[in-house]
């Protein structure tokens, strides 16, 4: 059996058992995190002035000097991964950052977990492409203008026609590769005053370069000089430049996700362009006609030399994977037996959990009475660790529930700190930081159990009766 056999069963037990812990709310049930965010470094080679951590020179300067330590992030690794679905690198910092980026992914795709990545994409090179796509299952580009004026004006240090270029070839190496092989490309967009009248062009400039999806969220405000950014202050603005966004988006069939418009406010484009408090304080003259611009893809890329890199990717990725096929089973044969008996005992635990919550489980398949069970994604199936080891469960809580540097993640994943907090999520005076969140949901016991049984497949299969 090749390891990623190994894994792949791993992962659909660990799932399983997942559900099964939510659904019986048994905290004693162990399982293992389906999703980590390696925060494996902070550093980031571009200054956007909306930014939390590289906003400003003295943030910058204390955040760009923190990194993971590499035995740390292996560590994390051998022993999340194999029973994780997913990971991601940094979200405070530029994860091609990263030292030997490529060397990373290559080792961590043998646990057959998929990376989302989110990156400013002005380092991406045919190299890391040749890396980093057969391992993704997501790549999100931070994008904030479509205009090469506004771009690297809230990109600060991005070069326009550079991120043009390795946009394109992103997609275009992605389009290159088999169905079943291609990753989703998005676009996340900040929305502020600066760049809201940019919505409509960046959804026409993510149709252009071949991204089918854009998402954007309003900038939080972190530093006062930039108070005016915040669209609060624009209602009528953003409501209308939402409006051109959304016909542009139903026009070119881009899948456009942005917050809702301001209910009970006229839109409206009037106002000044520009002005105190803003990253823009003023636009040069010929402004309103470059945002109006039609374009070709080949005004903004040289077609021909993204081809040519796109194939060589392809080529590469296409090669590789029949060399992997050819090997990976008699790469390492011990380590391929301790994976064999850490499946077989996961088996056997999952097993003795099912029989023990076997009445459970019949009864949310077939209940009438669905009482549905609070949920959130980053508590029940997620974790943050940080650079130094913290663990939480999401960006939005500060207070550590553990720490990787001197204990293994199961046992904080499963330990009391987080069974504490879980508890407090599910009660009637919730965390602070919960209350109102935007990541709860609620589930139905059925969905669950159905989940739980198409987890698995062979003779894993969960039979109720
Ligand atoms: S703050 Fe939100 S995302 Fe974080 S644990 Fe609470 S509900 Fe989940």
């Amino acid at each position: 059996m090749a390891y990623n056999d190994l894994y792949i069963q791993m992962k659909a037990i660990n799932r399983s058992l997942a559900a099964l812990k939510i659904l019986t709310g048994d905290e004693c049930i162990r399982t293992m995190p389906q999703g980590i965010s390696f925060q494996n470094t902070l550093v980031c080679n571009l200054r956007c002035p909306h930014c939390q951590t590289h906003g400003n020179e003295k943030d910058r300067i204390y955040y760009n000097g923190i990194r993971m330590s590499q035995e740390m992030l292996y560590r994390a690794a051998r022993e999340v991964l194999p029973t994780a679905d997913e990971y991601l690198f940094t979200v405070s910092g530029e994860p091609l950052t990263t030292p030997n980026m490529n060397i990373l992914l290559r080792e961590f795709s043998q646990y057959a977990a998929k990376i989302e990545m989110h990156t400013n994409g002005t380092l991406i090179t045919p190299e890391i492409l040749v890396h980093l796509l057969p391992a993704a299952k997501g790549i999100h580009v931070s994008i904030d203008g479509a205009t090469p004026f506004v771009l690297e004006a809230t990109r600060k240090g991005a070069k326009y026609d550079r991120l043009m270029h390795n946009i394109r070839l992103l997609t275009r190496s992605v389009e290159m590769l088999p169905d079943h092989m291609r990753p989703m490309i998005y676009f996340g967009c900040t929305i502020m005053a600066s760049n809201v009248r940019e919505l409509s062009a960046m959804v026409e400039l993510a149709h252009l370069l071949g991204v089918h999806h854009v998402y954007g969220y309003f900038v939080v405000i972190y530093h006062n000089e930039l108070r005016q950014e915040d669209i609060q202050l624009h209602q009528r603005l953003y409501n209308a430049c939402r409006q051109q966004a959304v016909d542009t988006a139903n026009r070119l069939g881009v899948h456009l996700c942005i917050p809702p418009a301001f209910e009970g406010v006229v839109p409206s484009l009037e106002g000044p362009l520009g002005g105190s408090e803003r990253i823009i304080g003023r636009f040069p003259k010929n402004y309103p006609e470059s945002l109006n611009a039609v374009h070709e893809l080949k005004d903004l890329v040289d077609v021909e030399k993204v081809e040519k890199q796109a194939m060589q990717v392809r080529d590469q990725i296409l090669g590789r994977l029949k060399d992997k096929r050819l090997f990976s089973g008699y790469r390492d044969m011990m380590g391929g037996v301790r994976q064999y008996i850490g499946l077989k005992r996961l088996q056997r635990y999952y097993h003795r959990t099912l029989r023990q919550h076997k009445t459970t489980l019949e009864e949310a398949l077939t209940s009438e009475n669905q009482q549905t069970i609070k949920f959130c994604e980053s508590l029940y199936r997620r974790l943050y660790l940080s650079p130094t080891g913290k663990v939480i469960p999401c960006c939005y809580i500060y207070h550590p529930l553990g720490d990787a540097s001197n204990e293994c993640i199961g046992d904080i994943w499963n330990g009391e700190a987080y069974r504490n907090f879980r508890a407090k999520f599910l009660s009637e005076n919730p965390p602070k930081e919960c209350i109102g969140c935007h990541n709860i949901s609620w589930v139905r016991p059925v969905d669950l159990a159905r989940d739980l049984c198409s987890c698995l497949n062979g003779n894993l299969v969960f039979r109720p009766t």
